[in-house]
Formats: C-alpha cells, structure tokens, sequence
C-alpha cells in the first residue's frame, strides 16, 4: 500500500519538475512508512534519526512523514525532530504534492495535515491529468481498489490508521489499469486490506470487479491481495477457475490454528470453516498456489493452541507462510488482553513454526523438478550476473539463466531444482525461439 502510495505522489512531483536524486543530495526527503508492526517503526524512526547530524550541520535535509506510521506517529515525529516539516496519513495522499512544494519552498514552515478532515480520502486523481505512474517495475504494477478496513481484528492497527472501508469506483480502477497496459504492464495486482469486501459500500462486490479486470483488453494476468476467510465467496473462486487471466494464487491469512484464538482475535472464522473455503479452492483451481499470513505468541496463547497452528500447516501444506510474533500496537484491544506471553516465547514458537514450514515449502517445491511452466520474466536475480527471474501462475519465484531481452515477456521454464524460497529452471529452447 505505502509503496503503491508513494510511487503515486513520485509520479506527481516528478510531473511538477521535481527529479529523484540520490539521498546525500536531496533537499527534500519523503518517507512513507508502515505501522503495522513495531518492528516496522522502529525502522522508520531509526532513519529519522540519520538526518539530525546534516540538519545541525546545513539545514538540510527537510523531511516528509507519510504513511500510517505518520497518522500515528506524526505529531510526536513533528515534535521531536525539528527537520520534520510535514506529517500526512494515508488518507491526505491527494494532499502531498502542494503541501510538499510548500514546505520545500519555504523552510520554516511547517505543515501537520493529519487533523485534515479524516472522513475524507483526499486522493490524487490520475484519469484526467493524461499521467503514467511511475514505478520500478515496468511489467507488473499494483492497483487499490479500496482503502481502509472495517474489520477490526484485535491485534490489528490498520482500522486506526488508514481508517473505515472505502472502495475505489470502478471506472477509476478501469481507468488506471488501461493507461497501465498502455504502458507496458503485464501484470496487475488488486490491493487491498481486505480486497474480498469490494463494493460492499457501493452496491457492488469483488467477483463482479474480478471478472470485468480479466476481461480487460490487453491484460495477461491478474492476482489480488489480500482476502479476508469470512468474505473469500465460491463465486470469487467461480471467476478465478473460469477467467484465464485470473492466476491460480491466493493469500488467504488464517492468523492462528486455533478456534480460541481465532475468536480471540475477532476473525469471525472457524478452523472447519477455512478448511471448506480452502478445499473447495483447491478442488476448483487446478494448480492453485495457497499462501497464508499467521501470528504466534497471540496473548493468552497456550501450548494447546500453538500445536492447532502447528497442525494447521502440516495438514494445510500451504505454499508459503508469512509468520510473525505478536507485537502489541497501541490503542488495539489485545494489546490490553490478559496473558501477554514473554517476547523470547514468542520467538522461540515463531522460530519452531517457521522450521516447520520451510520443511513443508521444500517439499512443496521438490515436488515441481522437471515440470514447465509460464513465467512473467520481471527482472535480473538479485545474486548472479545473467540470472533472471520470473514467477509461475501460482506465483514461485522461479530463477534461470537468460538473455536480458527475455524481460517482460512470458516464457517457458523446465524446473530444475527447488529451495523453499525459490525454483531454479532453464529456459525451454522452443518458447525461447517462439518469443525472440
Ligand atoms: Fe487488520 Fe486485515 Fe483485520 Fe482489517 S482484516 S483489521 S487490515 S488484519
């Protein structure tokens, strides 16, 4: 979100003359940054720190605080460091771009646009100023279609800080994702808190948005993230087993392996009721790759329920877990919960579960050597001259040696070895004739 947030603000005051420079050069610095766990601000408030020895040195650089964390940090930032000039939330993107040229222009101002009328989604409108996005990655781009969340999961910040549910109107969406095609994109990802409930407030809902995204002229796949269990319909997974640009991935949080938890959490799902939604997934959508996010050390979480979400990933198999430690957000009911377990228990459950896991990926993946699939070559490997990568329907990272004239195009690739993190493969001498 705050990437997507950040490139759209870029775009604009790059389009008003601004240029990106390296860091030690800038005279203005935008950060946007995440709240979402602690971990995250603690790094965002360790990078404001950076800038005090300039500051006292040159005046410069001034600082922009975006994003969530500045919706909840932003005063006490705006406080604290005296190079901070303007604080904004997620909310006042469509604000940002003068507010910035202000502050820019005139370095004693200073500027807190987080009281600016909070009902309201103040957003950059791209469809009438003819612009294209900037973003780093040419073929795949992100696109919001709502903002906010309504759900109110006890350990969870989000409600707080990006504020109540709002869904994008369609033709903006429409609109975005075809100047994004006309600019190269092949891939499009939908984003959201919580994409399933699209539409919910203005009469309309996310399979109906699906379908009409995959049948949009020029686009080659779509995937969306991320889905809440309780709104995750049959008719959601209809389109994705009938629309062929729809790719064969999900991310479907299952947050915890126990019913205690769960309820606890407030995630108004059962475990028997996930495992229906995820069986009848798998039993639509050949192929399917199946992601989940999950907390351990949740307070009050005993041995008992730590062993159901241990259970749930052996039996689930899921493609890949993104785990966390609970960490307790300010203001969210379970950070007053009774039954706070201990940090190093929290770690020590989060490390067994993640060893767990990778074993599962691994054998996953193992699984895979020898197979072919279509990859959408998005860019060089981090490590190794002449790798690139790409990822498979299912949304595996797949890794091989190739030409770089192979970017953004779809190929074929023969698995050839598997980690639990990625795949490694080669390059089938057919498609590489066919696409060249
Ligand atoms: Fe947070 Fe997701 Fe729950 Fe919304 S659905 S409150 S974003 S965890």
């Amino acid at each position: 979100m705050n990437v997507y947030d950040a490139d759209r603000v870029r775009t604009v005051l790059c389009s008003r003359g601004w240029k990106e420079v390296e860091e030690n050069e800038a005279d203005l610095i935008m950060i946007t940054g995440c709240s979402v766990r602690a971990k995250a601000e603690q790094k965002v408030w360790s990078e404001l720190g950076l800038y005090e020895s300039s500051w006292k040195k040159n005046q410069r650089p001034v600082v922009a605080l975006t994003g969530c964390i500045a919706q909840r940090l932003g005063e006490k930032a705006l406080n604290r460091f005296p190079y901070v000039r303007l604080v904004a939330g997620p909310r006042h993107i469509g604000l940002l771009p003068d507010a910035i040229e202000q502050v820019a222009s005139r370095p004693k101002t200073r500027i807190n646009l987080l009281d600016t009328d909070p009902r309201e989604f103040h957003s950059l409108n791209f469809d009438s100023d003819n612009i294209t996005i900037m973003r780093e990655n040419k073929f795949k781009a992100y696109v919001t279609i709502a903002h906010g969340c309504d759900n109110f999961c006890t350990y969870c910040i989000v409600p707080y800080v990006r504020g109540r549910f709002v869904s994008r109107k369609p033709e903006e969406i429409f609109s975005e994702i075809e100047m994004l095609i006309n600019d190269g994109v092949k891939e499009i990802t939908l984003l959201g808190q919580n994409v399933n409930s699209y539409g919910k407030d203005i009469g309309l809902n996310f399979a109906w948005l699906l379908r009409e995204v995959s049948r949009m002229e020029g686009i080659k796949r779509v995937r969306f993230v991320t889905s809440l269990p309780q709104d995750f319909t049959e008719e959601i997974i209809n389109v994705m087993s009938t629309e062929k640009t729809v790719c064969p991935s999900l991310n479907l949080p299952v947050q915890s392996g126990s019913d205690r938890i769960l309820k606890l959490m407030n995630r108004k799902y059962t475990m028997s009721e996930y495992h229906e939604k995820i069986n009848l997934a798998r039993q639509k959508i050949p192929g399917l790759g199946l992601t989940t996010d999950l907390i351990v050390g949740f307070p009050g979480e005993t041995e008992e329920d730590y062993q159901d979400s241990l259970k749930a990933l052996s039996e689930i198999k899921f493609d890949l877990v993104h785990s966390a430690a609970y960490s307790e957000r300010e203001g969210t009911p379970a950070a007053v919960m009774p039954g706070a377990l201990p940090v190093e228990l929290r770690l020590e459950r989060l490390t067994k579960l993640n060893e767990l896991q990778d074993s599962i990926t691994l054998e996953i993946n193992k699984k895979l050597i020898g197979q072919e699939f279509e990859i959408l070559v998005d860019g060089p490997a981090p490590k190794g001259e002449n790798l690139l990568q790409g990822r498979t329907p299912s949304d595996k990272v797949v890794i091989f040696e190739g030409n770089k004239k192979l970017l953004g195009q779809f190929i074929n690739v023969k698995i050839t070895e598997a980690e639990a993190w990625c795949l490694h493969g080669e390059v089938k001498p057919l498609a590489l004739k066919k696409r060249i």
